[in-house]
C-alpha cells in the first residue's frame, strides 16, 4: 500500500511526480480488474491534466493540502459529471450535477477523484455481493469475500489503486470491510462531515467516512472534509477538526468485552482479541470487561431502525422523476421491480411492514426506546472508561456465496459495528494481523461522540503494541 504522506515528502524533494503516481495507480486498478473494485474510472485524459496541474503547483510552491492526493470515491458518493450508480440498475446512467461537499473540499484542497468504486446496492450489505455490477473480490484471496457494503473502497485501498478512499457507513459499512482487507477505516461521530450528496439509506445512521492506509493519511482527510455545512441540517455546528499529524497517547483505561460476549466469536478472532487485551495489561492498562447487549437486541433494533428510514429514503425512485424508467401500465411499479435488486427490495419490505398502522408501536417505537437504550449503555462505559475495544468483525472473511442464501447469518456478521451508529459515536478499525490462512482481522476502537482526536492517538499506540503481541 502507498501512503499519500509518504508520496508529499518524495514529492516536495523532488523526487517522484503526481503523474507517475496516478500511472502507478490506473495501471493497478487495469491489472486487477477480476477484483471488480471500481464501478467508473473517471477518464485518463482528464486525470492526466490533472496530475499535471498538482505537479506544477508543486514545483511553483502553491502545493494545496491535499494536492496530488488520489482518491476512489463509494459509488453512493455525488460526484459532478461522473456518474453514481449506487451499484443499482434504477441509476445506472444517473450523473450528478453536483459534488458531495466532501468530494468537493477534497477537490479544493487538491484532491484528484480517480473513480468511483463499487458497493452493495445502496450500501445494504456486509459482503459487496449485492451490487448489480458483481461482486467484488478480496485481494487477499479472490474466492473471499472483501466485506462490505464499501468493498471496492477497501480493495481500491489494500490492493494499492489509490492513495485513499471515502467510504459510508451506516451499520459498519466503513469498519467491517477495512477490517475484511487489512486497512484502517473511520467512521466519523455522526454529524462530523456533512451527509450532502450521499445518497441516503438510513439518515439517521448513515456517515461518510474514510479508508486509508495510515493514521496520518485518514486524520488529514479528516481535518480537509469534516466541519459543519449549510447544506446538511444534520451537519454539527463545528470547525474542522485538527488531528493531523496523529501521536501517540496510551489510554489509561480500556473497556473490554466479557467471556460471554466473546464466546459469540469465531475462535481465531476471539484468540487474536485476547492476545491483544493481554498485551495492554502488560503495558499497564487497565482493561474492565463489559457485557455487551443481546445480539437478539441490537441487530433487530438496527434492522428495523435502517429498513424503516430505508423504505421511506428509497420512495423517490419512481421512474418519473430520475433514474431509470420502464415501460409498462404503471411505470412506477415497473421500475421500481426492474431498477432495485433482491435485498433492496427485502428491506424496503421490511422497512413498510415495521412502519404501518399496527405494527408501528410494536417494532419502529420499541426499536427507537432500545436506541435510546444503547446509548446510555455507552454513556456508562464512558464515565469509567477512556476507550472501548472490541472486534471489527465476529468473523474473520468468509467465502463468496457462504452467507448469501441467509440473511440472518449475514447481519449478525454486524453485530460489533452497528451500536457506534445507533449512538452515533466515532469509531476505528486497525488492522491487527491474520487468520492461519492469511486473511486479515480488525480490531474496533469507539470513543465518545467528537473525541476522533483521541481516538486516533489511542489508536497510534495501540499499533504500536500490535507489534509486541506478535512477538510474544
Ligand atoms: N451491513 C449493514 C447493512 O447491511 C451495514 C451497511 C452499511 O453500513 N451501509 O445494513
Amino acid at each position: 500500500m502507498r501512503t499519500y504522506e509518504t508520496f508529499r515528502k518524495e514529492r516536495e524533494a523532488g523526487r517522484r511526480r503526481c503523474v507517475e503516481e496516478l500511472e502507478h495507480f490506473l495501471q493497478q486498478i487495469q491489472s486487477q480488474q477480476h477484483l471488480n473494485a471500481f464501478i467508473t474510472v473517471a477518464d485518463p485524459e482528464q486525470l492526466r491534466q490533472q496530475a499535471e496541474q498538482a505537479d506544477e503547483r508543486f514545483e511553483r510552491g502553491t502545493a494545496r493540502p491535499l494536492e496530488g492526493l488520489i482518491v476512489a470515491v463509494k459509488d453512493n458518493i455525488s460526484t459532478q459529471g461522473i456518474r453514481t450508480t449506487c451499484a443499482s440498475k434504477i441509476l445506472e446512467n444517473f450523473v450528478p450535477v453536483y459534488d458531495a461537499t466532501a468530494v468537493q473540499r477534497l477537490k479544493t484542497a487538491g484532491a484528484i477523484v480517480i473513480g468511483k468504486t463499487n458497493l452493495d446496492e445502496f450500501a445494504m450489505g456486509s459482503s459487496n455481493e449485492n451490487s448489480a455490477f458483481g461482486a467484488v473480490r478480496n485481494p487477499h484471496n479472490e474466492a473471499y469475500v472483501p466485506g462490505g457494503s464499501s468493498g471496492g473502497s477497501a480493495v481500491a485501498v489494500a490492493a494499492e489503486m489509490c492513495h485513499v478512499a471515502l467510504g459510508s457507513d451506516t451499520g459498519g459499512s466503513v469498519r467491517q470491510p477495512a477490517a475484511f482487507c487489512g486497512v484502517i477505516g473511520l467512521k466519523p461521530t455522526y454529524g462530523r462531515i456533512s451527509r450532502f450528496g450521499l445518497v441516503a439509506f438510513a439518515s439517521s445512521l448513515d456517515q461518510i467516512g474514510i479508508l486509508a492506509a495510515s493514521l496520518n493519511d485518514t486524520a488529514a482527510v479528516l481535518d480537509v472534509i469534516s466541519g459543519y455545512d449549510p447544506h446538511d441540517s444534520t451537519s454539527a455546528p463545528l470547525e474542522p477538526t485538527a488531528t493531523f499529524p496523529v501521536e501517540s497517547r496510551m489510554p489509561a483505561r480500556v473497556a473490554v468485552l466479557d467471556e460471554q460476549a466473546l464466546a459469540q466469536c469465531e475462535e481465531q478472532v476471539r484468540q487474536r482479541y485476547a492476545a491483544i487485551v493481554e498485551q495492554l495489561q502488560r503495558a499497564g492498562v487497565q482493561c474492565t470487561p463489559v457485557a455487551f447487549p443481546a445480539s437478539d437486541a441490537l441487530v433487530a433494533t438496527y434492522y428495523i431502525i435502517a429498513t424503516a428510514e430505508a423504505s421511506s429514503n428509497l420512495a423517490r425512485y419512481d421512474g418519473i422523476r430520475y433514474g431509470l424508467r420502464a415501460e409498462g401500465e404503471d411505470i412506477i411499479t415497473a421500475t421500481r421491480s426492474a431498477g432495485f435488486g433482491m435485498e433492496v427490495k427485502r428491506r424496503i419490505m421490511l422497512g413498510t411492514y415495521v412502519l404501518s398502522s399496527g405494527y408501528y408501536d410494536a417494532y419502529y417505537r420499541k426499536a427507537l426506546k432500545a436506541r435510546r437504550f444503547f446509548a446510555e449503555w455507552y454513556e456508562k462505559i464512558f464515565a469509567d472508561n477512556d476507550l472501548f475495544l472490541l472486534p471489527t468483525s465476529p468473523v474473520p472473511p468468509f467465502r463468496l456465496g457462504e452467507r448469501l442464501q441467509d440473511p440472518i447469518a449475514m447481519y449478525l456478521a454486524d453485530l460489533f459495528t452497528i451500536s457506534a451508529n445507533l449512538a452515533a459515536i466515532p469509531a476505528i478499525n486497525l488492522p491487527a494481523g491474520t487468520t492461519a490462512d492469511r486473511l486479515p482481522i480488525g480490531i474496533q476502537l469507539q470513543v465518545p461522540k467528537f473525541q476522533e482526536k483521541v481516538l486516533f492517538q489511542y489508536a497510534r499506540w495501540l499499533l504500536q503494541q500490535f507489534a509486541d503481541v506478535d512477538a510474544a
